[in-house]
């Protein structure tokens, strides 16, 4: 069952230089529980095709839908419903510094007047980090702000988890780990996982297929067979 569907997606922006196309008619589909890449390189479409996912834009033209739901129909309380099914882990954390740890990862439930603290409790686990809850931010590491945003992320049970670079501050081992985080996500909480890199080996390591982007257009799906992946 796919649960991201672009229909011969594009988008166009107006900029100084003229009109740029940032996607170019781009079809995809994205299965329940598959751990999906988007690669490309800087200027490819990345960032626009997660502004779309997360509805934060829509197309130029096409269409996309989650879980069977064409994003451009929502009126703005069915997007914000539908927000809260999509999860997003940004390249720099945005954590914010004044709150601890468990803080943070309650911050998407008190957006939305929810709390579920056993699940965040959970969450805190799930991601080795309950003896920090009390902690600030600027106490951990870097792969620990990494796993704080991770459990934010995961806070709302979205349907599926939006990865923007989630490893390029990282270094080599802590991207390993941050990968096999977001690999038990997908296990433990059967959540679609779409991690968008610049980087190959991230792919390889966690990722069934990928989309290949080049400046907007969809290049080729690629498999990555199971027996290349470090499991
Ligand atoms: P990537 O994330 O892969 O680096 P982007 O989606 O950011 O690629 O950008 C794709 C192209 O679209 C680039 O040429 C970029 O300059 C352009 N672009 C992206 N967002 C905007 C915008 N809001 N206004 C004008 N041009 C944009
Ligand atoms: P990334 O580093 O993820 O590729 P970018 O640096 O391409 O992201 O874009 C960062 C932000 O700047 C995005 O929100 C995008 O909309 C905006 N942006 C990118 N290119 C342009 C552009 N040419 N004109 C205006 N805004 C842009």
């Amino acid at each position: 069952r796919p649960v991201v569907e672009l229909r011969d997606v594009s988008k166009r922006y107006d900029a100084d230089r003229g009109v740029v196309t940032a996607l170019d008619d781009v079809t995809l589909t994205i299965d329940e529980r598959e751990m999906f890449g988007i690669l490309g390189e800087s200027g490819a479409g990345k960032s626009t095709l997660l502004r779309l996912l997360g509805g934060l834009e829509h197309p130029s033209e096409g269409t996309v839908h989650i879980d069977g739901v064409d994003l451009a129909s929502l009126d703005r309380r069915a997007m914000n419903r539908m927000r809260h099914r999509i999860g997003t882990v940004f390249q720099g954390f945005n954590l914010l510094g004044n709150r601890t740890v468990r803080q943070n990862i309650e911050l998407p439930l008190r957006i939305q007047h929810r709390r579920d603290p056993e699940f965040v409790t959970s969450l805190l686990e799930f991601v080795s980090l309950a003896d920090r809850s009390g902690h600030y931010p600027a106490q951990l590491s870097g792969g620990e702000k990494q796993r704080i945003a991770i459990a934010r992320a995961l806070a709302t049970r979205p349907n599926v988890l939006l990865c923007d670079e989630p490893t390029s501050a990282l270094d080599t081992n802590t991207t390993a780990d941050i990968l096999r985080l977001l690999q038990n996500a997908r296990d433990e909480f059967g959540t679609t996982v779409v991690i968008v890199t610049h980087e190959l080996d991230v792919v390889k390591t966690v990722c069934a297929r990928a989309a290949v982007f080049e400046r907007g257009r969809l290049q080729e799906i690629l498999t990555v067979r199971a027996s290349d992946r470090a499991e």
